[in-house]
């Protein structure tokens, strides 16, 4: 069985004495890929770095939303220069986040539309984080679907039905993590039973919001196979089948080669 955690934090402090022993746990359960995700320009760098010092390690690169206003200047073109390297996969995280509200919405949406173009212009994905700004991120998403099908993931998706069909109509994937295992968190499963299997992914969010069992530990990219038994649960089929389409689904999106 192959898996690929498709949104992870390898750089966080969380995991500066161990991250080798990490990375090695979590191939050794079957994690054959492992995205690592830039929140800042100085982390889009450190993600660089740890995709060139593991080879089942890719990164993705970008600021976050709740880091928009924290920018000085030539980090926007570090990011641009970092997004074109060969081992950078995707650009993000990028979205909409009222809950923490660190950032004035509109200094984040200006963000969200710049990740958006450069994704578009270089020809990489874009990953979304969305918290408390459903109907803000579908509407700037629906702006730049004007201009064709959109290519991007909703990581760590908890919104509902309707935002999830919002999303798949302009041909965005949907990522599920360790909130899908939560006990009170129904109706995110039977969302997650709805979507089509060509668009899954799944993803830690590594190390925040481990999946159960391991909830409230610290999570790791290992841990992403208890995220893909739950998604196969709420579908009704095996885990070695999500397994496979998750793992098709993020090598065709972030173009990864086969490990
Ligand atoms: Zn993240």
């Amino acid at each position: 069985m192959q898996l690929v955690d498709t949104h992870a934090h390898l750089d966080e402090d969380a995991f500066s004495t161990d991250v080798e022993d990490v990375v090695a746990r979590a191939r050794d359960a079957g994690v054959v890929t492992i995205l690592t995700i830039g929140i800042t320009a100085e982390t889009s760098r450190s993600a660089l770095a740890l995709a060139e010092r593991f080879d089942n390690v890719y990164a993705v690169v970008g600021i976050q939303p709740n880091y928009a206003s924290q920018v000085q200047s030539g980090d926007w073109e570090t990011i641009v220069e970092l997004a074109a390297h060969p081992r950078v996969v995707g650009i993000g995280e990028t979205g909409l986040d009222r809950y923490w509200d660190y950032a004035p919405i509109d200094v984040q949406q200006e963000y969200f539309d710049r990740h958006l173009d450069l994704s578009r212009q270089i020809g990489k994905p874009f990953v979304v984080h969305c918290r408390d700004a459903e109907a803000d991120v579908v509407a700037q998403l629906r702006r730049a679907a004007k201009q064709g099908p959109l290519n991007g993931v909703m990581h760590s998706f908890c919104g509902d039905d309707e935002t999830a069909a919002a999303c798949l109509e302009m041909g965005m994937h949907i990522s599920f993590a360790g909130m899908l295992t939560f006990k009170k968190n129904d109706s995110l499963r039977a969302t997650a039973a709805t979507i089509p299997a060509d668009r899954l992914l799944v993803e830690t969010d590594a190390p925040y919001l481990a999946p159960v069992p391991n909830r409230g530990k610290r999570n790791e990219p290992a841990n992403v196979v208890h995220t893909a038994r739950c998604l196969a649960e709420v579908r009704g089929v095996e885990l070695a089948e999500i397994a496979q389409v998750t793992t098709d689904n993020a090598r065709r999106l972030f173009r990864l080669p086969v490990a």
